[in-house]
């Protein structure tokens, strides 16, 4: 499942292509996958153009905005702006394409009047979604996930951690609290910063909320580098897959011997979900009077 990386890989992949680019038309192919309630506005030729990509959590955020000769010639539309927010689900993705090749499983098509290529949206399992938005943060989408975790603040950060009696494993994939860290690189955050993810964040020391925002930074930014992970279905704009599996050191290798300390790797499964962790790098959590009484049975 793409998560901030991922998602972040496409952004930088389509930033280029799409801003400044004339808008020719926006179909839906499949409305199934299309939230709430602004319907995709209607495209005259070169009304529209690109203005550019953002990004929060695992959605992205393409903006469109009215031609100025356009808005001066046919005054009085009212319309400025608009934006298409894109989650990406199980497998969703977007592809840059050529002109009549449509992939399986397109549900989305984007055309340009001065580009040769397509912008689709492909997304075999259709548990991704869109929405056009004129206020994106008003979105069914974004409206209520936390700040991005890759720009969040130490501070507000360790507010969210102390506001949840739930575990880090918990706390760092709930995207009302903080956006873009799934079931990957939750795992790789917590080993990289030697926390269990069966601790509690309201337990944590002031110097270990420290060590794992710097950790989440550092693992979030080398998998950026790396193009992302590829597991299942992942791949970039162009078909390539992410690099940053190769360099997984928990997430997948269940048995493995830790690089750190040569035990074994252990997962276990939680929800329907398999987290993987090293038991001794990252040790139950402290004793105190609280954690007794809570104590997480799969700890040791
Ligand atoms: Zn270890």
């Amino acid at each position: 499942m793409p998560e901030l990386p991922e998602v972040e890989t496409s952004r930088m992949d389509l930033q280029g292509f799409f801003t400044g680019a004339a808008v020719r038309d926006c179909r839906v192919l499949d409305p199934r996958i299309r939230v709430g309630h602004p319907s995709p506005p209607f495209f005259r030729r070169g009304q529209w153009v690109g203005t550019g990509i953002e990004r929060h959590g695992k959605t992205l955020i393409m903006g469109f905005s009215q031609n100025q000769e356009e808005e001066t010639e046919h005054s009085g539309k009212g319309e400025k702006g608009f934006f298409l927010l894109s989650r990406f689900g199980m497998s969703g993705s977007w592809r840059r394409v050529d002109a009549r090749l449509n992939p399986p499983h397109t549900h989305l098509e984007i055309r340009f009047s001065d580009r040769t290529s397509r912008l689709v949206w492909v997304d075999p399992r259709r548990f991704g979604r869109i929405e056009f938005a004129t206020v994106p943060f008003s979105s069914n989408l974004l409206s209520r996930v936390g700040p991005d975790a890759l720009s969040v603040s130490a501070s507000v950060f360790e507010e969210i951690l102390r506001s949840t009696s739930r575990s880090l494993r918990s706390a760092l994939m709930d995207q009302g609290l903080l956006a873009g860290i799934g079931n990957i690189y939750m795992a790789e955050i917590l080993f990289d910063a030697g926390l269990s993810p069966f601790r509690e964040g309201r337990d944590l020391l002031f110097r270990e909320v420290r060590v794992l925002h710097a950790s989440m930074h550092s693992v979030l930014r080398a998998a950026i580098a790396e193009g992302g992970s590829t597991i299942h279905s992942f791949a970039r704009e162009d078909g390539r897959n992410g690099g940053y599996q190769k360099l997984h050191l928990v997430y997948g290798r269940e048995g493995q011997p830790c690089p750190r300390c040569g035990l074994p790797v252990r997962k276990v499964t939680l929800e329907a979900r398999s987290l993987y962790y090293c038991p001794s790098c990252q040790p139950p959590k402290r004793s105190t009077i609280r954690s007794s009484s809570r104590r997480d049975p799969l700890e040791n």
